[in-house]
């Protein structure tokens, strides 16, 4: 299956200049999500994940079925002032903008195994915030995971020294 063909490109959103990578396309069908979400999880298998974390929004809707095939736990990352209990956040720049995210300050144990996931990597700008949280909370992070890699956009240069994953490149 070409899951490539499944991403819609949406020219000039939310900004002009930008080539938003439109994963509802996939997410909808039901073969090409069991693909993207087996494929993502497949090499993280024999690596004892303990928990796998996921940006709002994309990153829940990629990140938690992934954590279900893993038989690992989902913590989500969100932006400021959505999550109830006691947090830590981090602020970072995006492709297009500047922002927080937030996590629950005992949302990891020390020492857990952790798998980040989200839909796209592009400057890498969220994955580094949540890297930066998750090791701030003792997690090791052992893998970052994605459907699309943006590589002119350079995400990897920030992430050097962490295995990623990106089925899909542009
Ligand atoms: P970055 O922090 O620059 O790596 O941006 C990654 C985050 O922004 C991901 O959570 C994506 O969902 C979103 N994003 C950035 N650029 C795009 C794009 N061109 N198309 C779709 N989503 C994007």
């Amino acid at each position: 299956m070409d899951l490539r063909e499944k991403i819609r490109n949406v020219p000039n959103f939310p900004q002009q200049g930008i080539q938003f990578k439109d994963i509802t396309t996939l997410l909808k069908d039901g073969k090409a999500f069991r693909t993207a979400i087996d494929l993502l999880a497949t090499p993280y298998k024999e690596q004892n994940i303990d928990i796998v974390v996921g940006p709002e929004a994309r990153g829940f809707a990629v990140g938690a079925p992934v954590a279900y095939v893993l038989d690992a736990g989902f913590v989500p990352i969100r932006k400021p002032g959505k999550l109830p209990a006691a947090t830590i956040s981090y602020q970072y720049s995006l492709e297009y903008g500047k922002d927080a995210l937030e996590i629950h300050k005992d949302a990891i144990e020390p020492g857990s195994r952790v798998l980040i996931v989200d839909d796209l990597l592009a400057t890498g700008g969220t994955t580094m915030a949540t890297v930066k949280m998750v090791e701030q909370l003792g997690g090791k992070v052992v893998g970052l995971a994605f459907l699309i890699e943006l590589t002119c956009l350079n995400g990897r240069q920030g992430l050097a020294g962490y295995d990623i994953t990106a089925l899909i490149q542009y």
